[in-house]
């Protein structure tokens, strides 16, 4: 167990510098989960964290202790790929074990904890078996027995589900928060998909080329992205974004391109708009699940035209043609319209975000 505080670290690999300046504080226990696409850095930080990388400035601290200059081995951290390098020609138990064989534990300790490891993970009955005999998702547990069993100061994961198959990554989702909270030990976690991110973490880090987004919890992400990039990055589904300017003839509003549509918004939410004045350029965001669907034109909403639809079992997605914009919008199944068709969707002003075009920073 430990607090893992990681503080301006910079990694450059030639030209190419991999992570920038990087702040962050893991507090002993959490389960915090770096998210983030293809080469943002992800696992150039857990290298470094772990001690297997060295950076080109910056700190590590695990609790009171500046391990930045100490070996990964005896930074006791156990790291858990997405290749679970099981040997192949020892059973699951003997994988297992194998930390503690090597460090010479006596053979009663060895046996207990290799039990009490297996019981933790469901695995007891399968530890006389081969990894050849044994499915994706079992060897990634004995994967994660054999990190387990000699009860490191933390455990850094990086993309551990991802050489599963669907149902399976989704099975072992729910086993690992659930071995988290036996373990009560500190969980640095790496991904790229953010339904892992979103349902595994107590907080997540969301980085993009190298540079920290935005740290929080599952809801502050979800509910309050601070840029374009966590917005978009983060739902199942993508959020709409629509340039758009600002007016204030007859009541405040928001204006589409060529003036393809126009929202309504309070007082209120234009002067949340900080400092915006008539005219100007801003990004209207809004997630498919905050938008309604009508067949009959209401008060307020807009008119658009049905161009694509993607039935989804749970539900549908409807792709609207809005002058040049296409705005996607998530219904329930039961909903039906054919393409080609006009409907009115209407928006929820009290989920709407609006970005700066410059900057691409969140006004509200
Ligand atoms: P992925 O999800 O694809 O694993 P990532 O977020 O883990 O990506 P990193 O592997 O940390 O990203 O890579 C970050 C950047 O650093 C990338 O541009 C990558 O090409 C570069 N990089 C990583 N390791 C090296 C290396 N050993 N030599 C040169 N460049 C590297």
């Amino acid at each position: 167990m430990a607090r893992l505080q990681i503080n301006r670290l910079t990694k450059r690999f030639g030209g190419t510098v991999a992570v920038r300046d990087l702040s962050l504080d893991i507090a002993d226990r959490e389960f915090l989960v770096l998210l983030g696409p293809s080469g943002a850095g992800k696992t150039t930080t857990l290298r470094c964290v772990a001690g297997v990388e060295k950076p080109e400035s910056g700190t590590i601290r695990f609790d009171d202790q500046d391990v930045s200059h100490v070996s990964p081995a005896e930074r006791d951290v156990a790291f858990v790929f997405q290749t679970y390098a099981l040997y192949p020609r020892k059973t699951a138990f003997e994988n297992i074990a194998f930390p503690l064989v090597a460090r010479q534990f006596a053979q009663a300790d060895i046996e207990h904890a290799v039990r009490e490891v297996a019981q933790k993970l469901h695995i007891e009955h399968l530890l006389d078996r081969r990894p050849a005999q044994l499915s994706g998702g079992e060897q990634q547990r004995v994967a994660l027995g054999r990190a387990m069993v000699r009860r490191p100061r933390a455990f850094l994961m990086d993309e551990p589900l991802t050489n599963l198959d669907f149902k399976l990554r989704v099975e072992m989702r729910s086993e690992l928060k659930r071995i988290h909270s036996e373990l009560n030990t500190t969980l640095f976690y790496v991904t790229n998909d953010q339904t892992e991110a979103m349902s595994l973490a107590d907080r997540i880090a969301v980085l993009n080329a190298g540079v920290l987004q935005q740290v929080g919890t599952p809801e502050q992400v979800y509910d309050h992205p601070v840029n374009r990039f966590v917005a978009g990055f983060i739902g199942n589904t993508r959020m709409n974004f629509l340039p758009c300017v600002l007016r204030n003839e007859d009541g405040p509003g928001l204006h589409g391109r060529d003036g393809a549509w126009q929202l309504a918004i309070s007082d209120s939410l234009r002067d949340a708009i900080r400092s915006r004045s008539d005219g100007d350029a801003l990004i209207l965001g809004i997630r498919p699940e905050d938008l309604a669907l009508s067949t009959q034109p209401t008060d307020g909403a807009i008119e658009a035209e049905v161009y694509a639809v993607e039935p989804l079992g749970d539900r549908t997605i409807f792709d609207l043609r809005v002058g040049d914009d296409i705005v996607k919008v998530r219904t329930p199944p039961t909903f039906d319209a054919p393409q080609g068709s006009r409907l009115w969707f209407d928006v929820d002003r009290s989920r709407i975000h609006v970005f700066d075009p410059r900057t691409d920073k969140a006004l509200i």
